[in-house]
């Protein structure tokens, strides 16, 4: 089955196209438009670029929000798209981007099948302790502020696969998995199943990251708008696009640059790896407490995969919890992606 799997951000649309039906599968094509202006646009121009390649069997959305009520992947009729549509206010800066290239794509392939993946699904299994915030019990009832967490589909991925690299039942196992990439998050997976995640009700939470802050306290927040007069806009506007990696170094957001930097004597870019490994090891110390113990620790994304210094700062110190195994699995949403459309369409056609 000829599946394209689609990823839409702000401002560019990734897409791969997958031969769910090779075995193993066969990745057919994969690209981008950068700095889209129409989603319309820019999904024709994927269509276009891979014309050649046979008709398309299914369509594969990545969808970032799907709030309490998607716990899995699911076929995209009019009803689930109005309720992707009210997940809009949980995640305004993704969902938005995601329904418009949904509804770009079923314009243009209206008689071909779409699926919906969605960064929460695999945090359903939260239990409440790890999903509510201390905040007024009403505000979770009735405006559903709670932890969702993201990266559902890399974390998924990945733990399957450490599962099989350690011969493990995943019935068995208890991981810490981290994905370190642009965006990072760290998830505590026990019996298969996600208990805890450091994203929270927007992906925001947790560990630094390129450009995202991460844990502050929210006292940081009131502090600034009263002392320097900052809106809700440009707190919101420095949390996610000027913190992290980047606001500490104010050099780059890129792990490549910064440890470049920092080998070279820049004291900021060392200042601010330092602060990302260690923000990393705390999560990990406490996701080892929740689960009572671990049997590996995965790394995977951009920084995970690529940077064994990183992961040993990260790991330095950690020796006191005894030999735990620690794996780099490199991450594949879009095969994931690709094998749950696949699996609903099957479903659908029989
Ligand atoms: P995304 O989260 O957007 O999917 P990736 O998982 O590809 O991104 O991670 C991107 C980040 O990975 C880059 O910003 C860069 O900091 C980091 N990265 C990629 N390769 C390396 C490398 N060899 N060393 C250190 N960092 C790397």
């Amino acid at each position: 089955m000829h599946i394209l799997v689609l990823n839409a951000g702000s401002s560019s649309l990734k897409y791969q196209l997958i031969d769910t039906g090779a075995h193993p599968e066969a990745l057919l094509a994969k690209g981008g438009v950068e700095r889209i202006s129409d989603p319309a646009e820019a999904v024709a121009e994927v269509l276009q670029s891979i014309a050649s390649l046979g008709p398309i069997q299914g369509v594969g959305h990545r969808v970032v929000h799907g709030g309490e009520g998607f716990r899995e992947s699911v076929r995209i009729d009019a009803g689930v798209e109005a309720a992707i549509e009210a997940c809009c206010a949980l995640a305004p800066l993704h969902n938005p981007h995601n329904l418009s290239c949904y509804r770009a794509a079923h314009r243009l392939l209206p008689a071909v099948p779409h699926v919906a993946v969605f960064d929460t699904a695999f945090f359903h299994t939260l239990p409440p302790r790890a999903y509510l915030y201390g905040l007024p019990y009403e505000l979770y009832e009735q405006h559903h502020i709670r932890r969702y967490g993201f990266h559902g589909t890399s974390h998924r991925y990945v733990s399957a696969k450490a599962c099989e690299a350690l011969r493990m039942d995943p019935a068995e196992a208890r991981l810490i998995t981290c994905h370190l990439g642009n965006g990072c998050s760290v998830a505590a997976i026990a019996g298969g199943q996600a208990i805890d995640i450091s994203l929270g009700l927007t992906p925001l939470e947790g560990l630094l990251m390129g450009t995202r802050s991460g844990d502050v306290d929210p006292g940081v927040l009131f502090h600034l708008g009263r002392t320097l007069g900052m809106t809700l806009t440009e707190l919101e506007e420095m949390l996610n696009r000027k913190s992290g990696l980047l606001g500490l170094s104010g050099r780059s957001n890129d792990m490549r640059d910064l440890c470049e930097a920092a080998a070279g004597g820049d004291a900021r870019a060392g200042l601010a790896v330092e602060v990302f490994c260690y923000r990393v090891r705390k999560y990990i110390g406490a996701y080892w407490a929740a689960l009572g113990g671990a049997d590996a620790i995965v790394f995977t994304g951009g920084i995970g995969e690529n940077r064994a210094e990183v992961r040993a700062r990260i790991m330095d110190g950690l020796e006191c919890l005894g030999g735990v195994e620690t794996l780099v699995i490199p991450t594949n949403e879009e095969l994931l992606i690709a094998r749950d459309t696949a699996r609903l369409i099957g479903r659908a056609g029989r």
